[in-house]
């Protein structure tokens, strides 16, 4: 599968710093930041730095390294946000038009 990544999108220029965002944890290969638009009293948004389109794309492409580093981060994310320990959270990821992916570039809900 040839994945085509689109440089302009919204996530890359949170990346690039175009964009502001409320950044709940940051790392080498991860940000993590608060969704614009929550759906829930939690709403984070988990994305690697690298440019991946989506979750199969990031499967696929991504080294060791990064897919360690962004399972940790988005783990990191639920016990900072206070969900751990409470009644339980969704870990939730969308791809393609099917998926209803708006974004185009790879990222995990956290609500
Ligand atoms: P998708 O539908 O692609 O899975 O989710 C995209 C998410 O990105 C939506 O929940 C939407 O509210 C969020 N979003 C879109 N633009 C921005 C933005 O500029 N900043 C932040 N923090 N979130 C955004």
């Amino acid at each position: 599968m040839a994945y085509s990544y689109d440089t302009q999108n919204i996530f890359a220029r949170i990346l690039r710093g175009e964009i502001p965002n409320k950044t709940v944890l940051e790392t080498p290969h991860t940000l993590a930041f608060h969704d614009i638009y929550p759906q829930a009293p939690v709403h984070a948004l988990v994305i690697p730095k690298g440019a991946y389109v989506n979750f199969d794309h990031f499967a696929a492409e991504a080294s060791a390294e990064e897919i360690v580093d962004f399972h940790r981060t988005a783990a990191a994310v639920c016990a900072l946000l206070g969900v751990v320990e409470g009644d339980g959270y969704r870990a939730i990821t969308n791809a393609g038009p099917h998926g209803m992916q708006e974004v185009p570039h790879y990222h995990l809900h956290i609500l």
